[in-house]
């Protein structure tokens, strides 16, 4: 019989109001996994009310940041503990490789152990007055019930990035993961129940975006919504938190640029687009999707980056030896195909992938990884985001012409840059028109590092010290003395 998943409300597993159930499918094999109940407002609002009173109780008001900053290294300990299962079954999940999941696994528990450091290092400051007998001061409170919204190509640690610092100020969260990925939050739930966390702290109300996930947005005890998913959902919550006065950070889609300037070393380059578009099969907010080469390169990029693409062992995402495993499900398949199709209908010609890899037993979601070449900044393959394996390759010649094209866009979230020349390197970071500069790298990300989306790719910043003022509201206080 399939496993079957209820949220995980005040500290518990609890049945949803109705009863009705998704399931959820392996995106390599087609088999299905296991069942996740089908939020709707009910649960959403028993999940919050729990969240509202676990605010105010005394078991997490009456701690203090250091305490609160033991909890999560307890939870980083167990996620530690248990990184194996979570990899496994992210990777089970979403189709994305073990091993990059194990990686990603890995380096989860330092996400905690960050925000635990950083529980007791939120602090107002004392304000000079113009009345010497006033005495002002400012301090930073938590905000209430915080609402987690999460995709689901990175679920556990797009998760984290938010909740961690949330707890760590003192907020309860109710997260509604992605439909295509509960199990692991719901786990994740578990694990802070036994690393001590009270009950309502952390709640879990799995579902759709447009049932449990709209729900929440609309209650009316929500402080705040923290959101990653694509810019069109984003768009949607912003302006229902805006018609509320609650705060909202939104971490949206990306069509980054990567920069091959003519002095880069082009092996070097050649890989880090390889890693910028391929990984995940393309299913990264921050995908190198757009790639800028200088015409003196051109060629031997798209010789190297081509040669590469119709090497790479697509398979079983378990397996060792994989390097691409399917995308996330059928949706996804379409529209990957379509936008590929839509390309050479534009006129781009497709030097690698555009189908079905061949020969392959599996009969997941899979895409071969596909290079396009003749496309310009006005075709839609090149502007829009496909959250899939496809790699847009444009020659330029001049550094402003390229800057012209690069922050051509709606988007705003990462670009790389391949250069020898540091003067190029700086001057790059500063006209780029994206959060995340890369020179000379691709896809280098930590808990320490903050970021934030430019443009139509976000509001607010994560990760990082700044983040921590995203969960909190300053009061000011004067004082006669
Ligand atoms: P999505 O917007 O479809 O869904 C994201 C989450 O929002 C899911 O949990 C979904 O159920 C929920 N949702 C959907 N409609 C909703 C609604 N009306 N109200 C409330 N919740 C709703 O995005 P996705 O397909 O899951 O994720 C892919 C997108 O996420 C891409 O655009 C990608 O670039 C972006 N992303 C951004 C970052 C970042 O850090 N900037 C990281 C990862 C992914």
């Amino acid at each position: 019989m399939t496993e079957r998943y209820q949220h995980f409300i005040n500290g518990e597993y609890v049945a949803p109001s109705e009863d009705r159930y998704f399931t959820s499918t392996n995106p390599a094999t087609l088999e299905e996994l296991y069942e996740a109940a089908r939020g709707n407002a009910q649960d959403v609002d028993l999940a919050v009310k729990a969240a509202h009173s676990a605010f105010t109780s005394s078991a997490w008001s009456s701690l203090n940041a250091t305490q609160r900053g033991h909890l999560l290294r307890r939870l980083g300990d167990l996620v530690g503990e248990n990184a194996e299962k979570l990899a496994m079954d992210e990777s089970l999940d979403n189709g994305k490789l073990l091993r990059e999941m194990r990686g990603q696994m890995a380096a989860l528990p330092e996400y905690f152990y960050y925000y635990a450091g950083l529980a007791d290092k939120v602090q107002g400051a004392q304000i000079p007055a113009m009345n010497p007998a006033i005495l002002n001061y400012t301090q930073r409170e938590p905000l209430g019930v915080v609402g987690a919204i999460t995709p689901w190509n990175s679920p556990l640690t797009l998760t984290t990035s938010k909740i961690a610092p949330a707890l760590a100020a003192g907020n309860t969260v109710v997260i509604k993961p992605s439909e295509y990925t509960s199990r692991t939050v719901l786990l994740l739930a578990e694990l802070a129940d036994q690393a001590g966390f009270p009950a309502g702290v952390i709640n879990v109300v799995t579902g759709f975006g447009a049932e449990a996930g709209a729900a929440l947005v609309a209650h009316p005890l929500l402080a705040k919504i923290s959101f990653t998913g694509s810019t069109a959902t984003g768009s949607h919550i912003a302006s229902q938190a805006a018609s509320r006065f609650i705060g909202c950070t939104l971490e949206l889609g990306g069509k980054s640029p990567n920069i091959i300037f003519d002095d880069a070393n082009v092996s070097n380059a050649a890989m880090g687009v390889i890693a910028g578009i391929y990984a995940a099969a393309g299913q990264t907010c921050i995908a190198g999707s757009r790639v800028f080469a200088h015409k003196s390169v051109y060629d031997e990029l798209v010789e190297k980056v081509t040669a590469r693409a119709r090497s790479i062992v697509i398979g079983d995402p378990l397996a060792d030896s994989t390097e691409l495993g399917p995308l996330a499900f059928a949706g996804q398949l379409e529209k990957v195909s379509s936008y590929v199709e839509l390309g050479a209908k534009e006129g781009a010609t497709v030097l690698a992938g555009g189908c079905r890899p061949e020969g392959l037993e599996l009969p997941g979601y899979y895409y071969a990884p596909t290079v396009l070449t003749d496309v310009n900044n006005d075709m839609r393959v090149v502007r829009e985001e496909i959250f899939g394996p496809v790699a847009a390759i444009m020659p330029f010649e001049h550094e402003d012409e390229l800057l012209g094209m690069a922050n051509d866009t709606e988007y705003g979230l990462a670009a790389g840059v391949w250069t020898q020349n540091l003067s190029r390197a700086h001057r790059m970071a500063r006209k780029l028109e994206a959060g995340t500069i890369w020179v000379n790298t691709y896809r280098a990300m930590s808990p320490m590092s903050p970021r934030q989306g430019f443009k139509n790719s976000g509001v607010g910043i994560e990760h990082g010290l700044e983040s921590m003022n995203e969960y909190t509201r300053l009061k000011s206080v004067w004082i006669n003395t």
